[in-house]
């Protein structure tokens, strides 16, 4: 079994808004990771999006919805809550024990039996292979995800044997030249339990696929342990020699395990992490990523803290940011301007999203062309580039903990 060769950096949209912004993020990203509800529902919109972008693109099934407790097929709350119509209407392809059971109960692994796995996998190809060009041609992904669940601790062992029968279902039945990508998205509680993990890893290694997404439920690097991190990338360390590795999550440290293992990267327009599975809606997109504390942070928090750093333009672009937004406009007046990128207008979300995107690519480049040593030492470098007060230790004590957990390479400073 050859490992497979995905792109490194791909950007997640799941509406119309995201992949209209999703052009500014492609200046600096290789590929498009596309909710498959979404071009169930906006079939039109996906189709003339990819066609234009011309870009690499999976489609992300997003299936587990279906096997959580019927409160998570609805938004809102429990007294105004209204079905979440786009995987209603994606459940219609999908057998009896999804489509009779979306809105009223979980669909339930044991209750699938080989004929409704069968049709599991073959509707969830014909729906990643469907879309066409504007002459009609077809327009493909550059490759198949196969459908998953939401794998729990408590049902670790029926959860793993249908994720792995589902996978290995789809490869078999795969008639296109696609390569086929497993899915392995597990609850964060099983970092933390290393035979547990053990098992996933085990489970991985038996499968005949040439590549696997992970997503870890609900992780953020910031709050992560010691141990989750540790896990994890030694997870990826031992799932990767024969697979291509490719993570739902984009921040640094995720992207410092690209020296463990990890091959590519997922990142929304405006968001590092995956969301929470369970999440309901989302959040505003007024942050600014701060490269050199590799966060992102209110506009109005970052403008201060760039503000005290008195920076000349030049100054800026060497020592903060050169993306192509931040050469046109931001680094004229750095405060000010990132002050004003406070609000929903297309101008704004584009110049953010530009601006975290290639920020992004750097970081995944420069994993590829330094040492962890040189790696560590340009992280730090942007860090020290900053004069920071005490508020702001915690996103330099983060950063070198990431660098001693991750990179095994100690920070020794006299401050
Ligand atoms: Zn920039």
């Amino acid at each position: 079994m050859s490992k497979g060769i995905l792109p490194k950096h791909f950007i997640r949209v799941a509406a119309s808004n995201e992949l209209n912004y999703a052009e500014s993020a492609l200046e600096h990203a290789e590929a498009l990771m596309i909710s498959q509800s979404f071009t169930v529902n906006n079939r039109m919109a996906v189709q003339r999006g990819v066609e234009k972008y011309k870009k690499p693109f999976l489609i992300d099934p997003e299936t587990y919805r279906y096997f959580l407790a019927f409160k998570h097929h609805y938004k809102g709350t429990k007294k105004n809550r209204k079905i979440r119509s786009w995987l209603s209407k994606m459940s219609v392809h999908f057998p009896e024990e999804i489509k009779n059971n979306f809105g009223k109960k979980a669909a339930k692994v044991e209750n699938f039996d080989a004929l409704q796995m069968l049709e599991f996998c073959q509707s969830n190809i014909e729906l990643q292979t469907s879309l066409e060009h504007k002459d009609g041609s077809p327009l493909l992904p550059i490759g198949i995800v196969a459908p998953y669940l939401r794998i729990s601790a408590e049902k670790i062992n029926s959860n793993l044997l249908f994720q792995t029968q589902v996978i290995s279902t789809t490869s078999k039945i795969n008639k296109s030249d696609l390569p086929v990508i497993g899915v392995f998205y597990i609850s964060r509680d099983i970092l933390s339990r290393e035979n547990l993990l053990k098992q996933v890893t085990q489970s991985i290694r038996e499968l005949d696929c040439e590549s696997i997404a992970v997503w870890v439920d609900n992780f953020n690097e910031v709050d992560a342990t010691e141990e989750e991190l540790t896990n994890l990338r030694t997870f990826y360390s031992n799932i990767s020699a024969d697979k291509h590795i490719l993570s739902m999550y984009g921040g640094v440290a995720q992207i410092m395990m690209m020296y463990n293992g990890l091959d590519s990267i997922t990142h929304g327009v405006h968001y590092q992490m995956h969301k929470d599975g369970l999440a309901n809606g989302g959040t505003p997109a007024y942050y600014f990523y701060v490269p050199n504390f590799r966060q992102r942070i209110r506009t109005i928090e970052a403008s201060a803290i760039i503000r005290r750093q008195n920076f000349l333009r030049e100054e800026y672009l060497k020592k903060c940011c050169d993306c192509p937004s931040c050469q046109e406009n931001i680094s004229m007046q750095p405060a000010e301007r990132i002050f004003s990128l406070e609000g929903n207008e297309s101008y704004i979300v584009k110049t953010l999203t530009g601006h975290f995107a290639y920020n992004k690519k750097l970081e995944i480049n420069n994993v590829l062309d330094l040492s962890k040593e040189d790696y560590s030492a340009w992280i730090m470098q942007k860090l020290r580039d900053f004069s920071i007060t005490r508020d702001e230790f915690e996103y330099s004590d983060k950063i070198k903990s990431w660098l001693s957990i991750i990179l095994d390479v100690e920070i020794y400073e006299n401050n």
